[in-house]
């Protein structure tokens, strides 16, 4: 695993159809993977979270683009100057579910649209993802027309025409087009200077008390540990309000569901603060930005395979509130994304919907509906104040589609 000096202050996205060299360009803008760190924690985290840490460098006293690199020596040997060190969210290959898309949004400042040069624009999840990023209001996108290296000129013109007809009038309307070869590392220094320029490092309260959105849960202990050397549970994601420090006390909510006398009820967990991990190194304090690992003392059966993905973790009696159910208003596209024809009919009444709010996805029933505000009963409740997006899915043919955005009153 890469070792940077700094924390990661930014995180972008990686979004884009399946196989049009998402991972592929996370890997060649965070370098080489070195494995010199066995700790379990690191590489757990590393694996199970689908992400890389890269510090973005600049060659002192060459042009741009070709000063931007990721090398901590230039070609001379000489050192290269730190620009700012970010996170890459990039989905599992195995994750083409929206929902996994959307729970990645909630922690990201910006995104790189991944769009091959070898296909017609759009394919279904470049558009899907866009238009995810439309209503999540993430508008610092770089798009890069990746796999250039496998079209001829004419061709590569023809897509890049089609990119720009197809971002018209949506949130990635200016952004940049970059042309790049993920797999052959063409353009990449450009890439990286484009990157600088379209994605900024958001202004981070540090005021208040700390709050961090979980994106993955995981045992990191091999099969046939001892007690002894079990290692607590681990949580992955990003911190959005305060600090964590290494010894702190830690609240996760909506915590676990308990039954007691034929009751059940969802109860807040606490826990303490054992290891924190950011930037590919064990760290003692966690501000807000990039993707952080927490090593907690729970046992680790409960954060065992994502088990509390979606919860909100943070300094005790600061979260926001559990939530069974909850009124937001609510704001319909125009049409389904993905489906030429259909247009978004109203919500109705008993109709169920699947909700992403912050890093949660649950399902919920309406239990009423009105024009623009609609009520739900959750199944799993969620943690988060009013205020918070809402990104709605409808179950449309086998599969949910987004047809949405609430506002949690
Ligand atoms: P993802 O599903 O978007 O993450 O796509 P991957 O990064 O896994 O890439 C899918 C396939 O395309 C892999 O076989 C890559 O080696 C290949 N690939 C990715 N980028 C490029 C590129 O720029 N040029 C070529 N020729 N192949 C690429
Ligand atoms: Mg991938």
């Amino acid at each position: 695993m890469t070792q940077n000096p700094q924390q990661p202050e930014v995180n972008i996205g990686l979004v884009g159809h399946v196989d049009h060299g998402k991972t592929t360009l996370v890997q060649a803008l965070s370098g080489s993977w070195t494995d010199q760190h066995s700790e379990e924690m690191k590489r757990g985290i590393s694996i199970r979270l689908g992400y890389a840490d890269a510090t973005f460098r600049r060659i002192p006293g060459t042009d741009e683009p070709e000063c931007y690199t990721v090398e901590e020596t230039d070609e001379e040997g000489n050192e290269t100057e730190i620009l700012r060190t970010v996170s890459f969210v990039d989905a599992p290959g195995h994750e083409t579910l929206m929902a996994t898309m959307l729970s990645g949004a909630a922690i990201m400042d910006g995104a790189v649209l991944v769009v091959s040069a070898t296909e017609d624009v759009p394919q279904a999840q470049t558009e899907e993802h866009l238009m995810a990023l439309d209503i999540i209001g993430i508008d610092n996108i770089v798009i890069a027309q990746n796999k250039v290296d496998l079209v001829d000129r004419e061709r590569a013109v023809e897509n890049y025409e089609q990119i720009q007809e197809f971002v018209k009038g949506t949130v990635a309307e200016d952004a940049p087009i970059v042309p790049t070869s993920a797999q052959q590392g063409v353009n990449v220094d450009l890439l990286i200077q484009t990157i600088e320029e379209e994605i900024p490092t958001p202004d981070r309260d540090e005021g208040e008390g700390a709050q961090m959105f979980t994106a993955r849960s995981f045992d990191i202990n091999r099969p046939g540990t001892t007690w002894e050397d079990l290692s607590g549970g681990v949580i992955g994601g990003s911190v959005v309000t305060g600090k964590l420090t290494e010894g702190d006390e830690l609240e996760l909510r909506p915590g676990r569901e308990v039954e007691e006398g034929g009751q059940t009820e969802w109860r807040p967990i606490t826990t303490d603060i054992r290891s924190l991990q950011a930037g590919g190194q064990m760290v003692d304090e966690v501000r807000p930005g990039g993707l952080c690992g927490v090593g907690t003392g729970l046992d680790p059966s409960l954060t065992k395979g994502d088990a509390l993905a979606g919860q909100v973790a943070g300094e005790p009696g600061s979260l926001p509130p559990t939530r069974e159910e909850f009124t937001m208003d609510v704001e319909l596209l125009d049409r389904v994304v993905g489906e030429d024809e259909d247009t978004v009919e109203e919500i109705s009444t008993g109709e169920p919907l699947m909700l992403t709010v912050g890093t949660a996805t649950t399902v919920g029933a309406v239990t009423s509906a009105r024009s623009g505000e609609a009520e739900v009963s959750l199944k799993r409740p969620v943690c988060a104040q009013s205020g918070a997006k809402i990104a709605i899915n409808r179950r449309v043919g086998a599969r949910w589609r987004l047809i949405g955005i609430g506002t949690l009153k």
